[in-house]
C-alpha cells in the first residue's frame, strides 16, 4: 500500500488528525530516543526543482530517522538543464529504484502531474502558488500544542495569499478541523475568486485580525509577482505588518507564526520575530515530526 500526500484539500478531517497523531507519536519517540520503524529497503528520491532550506533540510532528516537512502536531485545539476521534461526525468527516476519521491516545483501541479509515471507515493514539498500540505501539517501541530486545539479559534493569515501555497493548504486544513479561518491582505494579494478557498475576506487589517487567537503572516512572493501588484514594500508593511503595534487588535493570547523564510522589517518586525509570542522556530521543528509522520504513511505505515 502506498499513498502519495499532494493535496490538502482532498484528505478528511479523520485523515488529517491520524497524521496529526502519528506526528504527535513520532516526536515523543524521536525525545526519548526510543526505536523507530524502518523503512531501510526504502530509497527516498529528493526532487527540489525550487530552493528550499527548510522544507529540503527537513525532508532530509525525516527519511535518515526512518533509515531510507536518500537520492537527492536538484535541476540545476541534471539533465533538465539539457531539456529533459519532468514526465521523462521522473520515468527515468523510478526505474532506478527510487521508491517514494519528494517534490518541490515552481510550476502548480506538478507533483500531481508527475503520479502516474512512478509506481510509488509522491509528496508535495510545496507547489507554485498550489498547496504546501506538510507546511500546514506542521503549523496544525503547532497550534495544538500552544492552543491545545484547533476547533473554534479564530485564525487570520495575513500578507501575499494569492501566491501563497502555504495560505491554501491552512486555510483547507483549519476550516476541516474547524478553526474561523481570515483571510487578510490588500485587494490585489487576494485570491482572484475567493470563495473557492474556505475563509472570510477582509482587506483590513485591524478587522481582520481582531480578537484572532493565530495569526499566521506570509512572506511577499516576490518571485510571483506581476509588476505593480503593490504601490511598494514600504506601503504594504505600513498597512499590513504583523508587530506589537497591530497586534493590539488580536486576542491578548495570541500567537505568531510564519512558514519562513521571513522578511524581517515587511510582514513581521523583529521585536515581534524574535518575541514571546512567536511560534516560528516551533513551526521548524514539529516540521521534521510532521515530515516523518508522512514519509511512514506514505509508505503505507500505521499507528505505532
Ligand atoms: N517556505 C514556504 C514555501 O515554500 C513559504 C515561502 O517561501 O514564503 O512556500
Amino acid at each position: 500500500l502506498s499513498r502519495s500526500l499532494i493535496a490538502i484539500r482532498h484528505l478528511d478531517p479523520n485523515t488529517i488528525r491520524d497524521l496529526l497523531e502519528l506526528a504527535q507519536a513520532f516526536r515523543s519517540k524521536i525525545r526519548n530516543g526510543e526505536l523507530l520503524p524502518s523503512h531501510a529497503d526504502k530509497t527516498v528520491g529528493l526532487l527540489f526543482f525550487e530552493n528550499s532550506t527548510r522544507t529540503r533540510v527537513s525532508f532530509e532528516q525525516a527519511a535518515a530517522l526512518l533509515g531510507c537512502k536518500i537520492s537527492a536531485f536538484t535541476s540545476a545539476g541534471s539533465s533538465m538543464t539539457k531539456g529533459e521534461t519532468l514526465k521523462d526525468t521522473i520515468m527515468t527516476l523510478s526505474r532506478e529504484r527510487i521508491n517514494c519521491m519528494v517534490i518541490r516545483h515552481k510550476a502548480s501541479g506538478a507533483p500531481g502531474f508527475a503520479q502516474p509515471y512512478l509506481q510509488g507515493p509522491i509528496v508535495n514539498a510545496g507547489d507554485g502558488q498550489h498547496e504546501h500540505p506538510t507546511q500546514a501539517l506542521g503549523d496544525a501541530l503547532t497550534i495544538l500544542d500552544r492552543k491545545g486545539k484547533i476547533k473554534g479559534l479564530r485564525v487570520a493569515i495575513v500578507g501575499d495569499v494569492l501566491h501563497s501555497r502555504v495560505a491554501r493548504s491552512n486555510a483547507w486544513l483549519l476550516d476541516k478541523l474547524g478553526a474561523e479561518v481570515r483571510l487578510v491582505g490588500p485587494r490585489n494579494l487576494m485570491p482572484r475568486y475567493p470563495g473557492l478557498l474556505p475563509g472570510k475576506v477582509g482587506n483590513r487589517l485591524e478587522e481582520g485580525i481582531e480578537g484572532a487567537d493565530v495569526v499566521m503572516c506570509l512572506r511577499l512572493q516576490n518571485e510571483r509577482m506581476s509588476e505593480g501588484a503593490i504601490g511598494s514594500v514600504r506601503e504594504f508593511a505600513s498597512s499590513y505588518q504583523i508587530n506589537e503595534d497591530s497586534l493590539r487588535y488580536a486576542h491578548p493570547d495570541c500567537v505568531v507564526m510564519h512558514p519562513g523564510p521571513i522578511n524581517r522589517g515587511v510582514e513581521i518586525d523583529d521585536a515581534t520575530a524574535d518575541g514571546p509570542r512567536s511560534m516560528i522556530l516551533d513551526q521548524v521543528e514539529n516540521s521534521v515530526f510532521v515530515r516523518t509522520a508522512v514519509l511512514h504513511y506514505s509508505f503505507g505505515g500505521g499507528s505505532l
